[in-house]
């Protein structure tokens, strides 16, 4: 159980300089990162364009984790990569509803896949916390459906700003402003931090990856 200091260091944490600096480096970040995309050699090729595209998917889902753990130590990393492949892995689905490894054919679906469904984020988190409570797994893996929300949201909003959110079966909203996207991007990390903090799972993840404190 943790004690009052550890959950004071741990809600200090969510809003240190340091993570809000990051926050606004993230969002540089994706600002960048699209400018760069413009450049016609990737806009031409289909593979070059999907292909950069998923890795900024990934990276920033990187990026948002590390913001939220803090990385201070080597072993975080593992955690990192896994919120990478989370936030890269969501377009598999493209492949799996075009039944073909064709890019031609992913990209050209007669609807949005699965995974891009906004509405799964919530349920998807939800049923993986109940599931955790019941076989008791919520120490050691109490931050998995944290990190699912993160990748997952980080990755609906960032393709919103094309396609808008798809709130199954509701139907989907306008394309997103690109600067609603760099927002939600950069304060992702630290309203889900704060969340964290309310529902108790960042005093434990506080505790598993030492506290530090910069404000
Ligand atoms: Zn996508």
């Amino acid at each position: 159980m943790a004690t009052e200091t550890e959950k004071t260091f741990a809600l200090l944490q969510t809003f240190s300089t340091l993570s809000i600096i990051s926050s606004l480096g993230l969002g540089l970040f994706c600002f960048i990162a699209d400018r760069l995309f413009q450049f016609p050699f990737i806009q031409q090729n289909d593979w070059l364009r999907a292909l950069s595209d998923n890795a900024v998917h990934g990276i920033i889902g990187m990026w948002s984790w590390a913001i939220v753990i803090g990385l201070k130590k080597k072993n975080d990393f593992g955690e990192i990569i896994l919120a990478g492949f989370l936030a890269s892995v969501i377009d598999v689905d493209h492949f799996l509803l075009a039944g073909s490894l064709s890019l031609k054919d992913a990209l050209n679906l007669p609807h949005r896949p699965f995974f891009h469904c906004s509405t799964l984020i919530p349920v998807v988190v939800l049923t993986l916390k109940f599931i955790m409570h019941l076989f008791r797994l919520k120490d050691s893996w109490c931050f998995l459906p944290w990190m699912l929300f993160i990748s997952w949201t980080s990755h609906h909003v960032r393709d919103g700003i094309r396609h808008g959110l798809w709130i199954c079966p509701f139907g989907k909203t306008s394309p997103l402003p690109y600067w609603l996207y760099v927002t939600i991007t950069a304060s992702l990390p630290h309203l889900c931090s704060f969340i964290m903090y309310l529902t108790g799972t960042r005093e434990m993840m506080s505790i598993k990856h030492g506290i530090h404190i910069d404000v």
